[in-house]
């Protein structure tokens, strides 16, 4: 969605609050493509303040669907966000701090999905478990080892077994 804001940057102390929408389903980027099960309107307000200063503010949440770090379930994880953004109005364009024109911004207009997509990268939760204690898979054949264990680790030899045999190996050279 692009929010034409040329009425509000020619003004000043002049603010509107625009309804915003997720305009996607998923949410997608290096670690994966993931859907976005919920997600409430964002509230964006944006203000032009004395001292050429823009601010974008709103708070959002919305619920995507993560597989757990340790099985693969899918999670339904909720992210909110913070949105708290201050630029500068210049003659040539918005800044973004000392930086260039922010990637949101187009000239006059507003991208708000690609604003909104910087801030749910930004507060992506890390380390996503079905629960504290999920046993994950078997890594050999597979098996949720939260709903039973599978026959593999019966067979599978213990760490601390191995170890014992290691020191009765080397005694053996001796
Ligand atoms: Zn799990
Ligand atoms: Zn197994």
């Amino acid at each position: 969605m692009a929010i034409d804001i040329s009425d509000i940057l020619s003004c000043e102390n002049k603010e509107v609050v625009e309804r915003v929408q997720v305009g996607y389903r998923s949410f997608s980027f290096e670690l994966g493509d993931f859907p976005i099960t919920e997600a409430a309107p964002i509230a964006l307000r944006i203000a032009n303040c004395e001292n050429k200063r823009l601010l974008i503010s709103g708070q959002g949440e919305l619920t995507v669907s993560v597989p757990c770090g340790r099985c693969l379930t899918e999670v339904l994880t909720e992210i909110s966000f913070q949105i708290d953004r201050e630029l500068r109005i210049t003659e040539d364009g918005i800044k973004d701090g000392d930086l260039d024109e922010a990637a949101y911004l187009n000239g006059v207009y507003l991208d708000a999905d690609r604003l909104i997509y910087e801030e749910i990268l930004m507060n992506w939760p890390m380390n996503v478990l079905c629960k504290d204690d999920c046993k994950g898979i078997c890594k050999v054949c597979g098996q949720n080892l939260n709903r039973g264990d599978c026959d593999c680790q019966k067979t599978e030899p213990d760490p601390r077994m191995a170890a014992i045999q290691d020191i009765f190996n080397q005694y053996k050279e001796v």
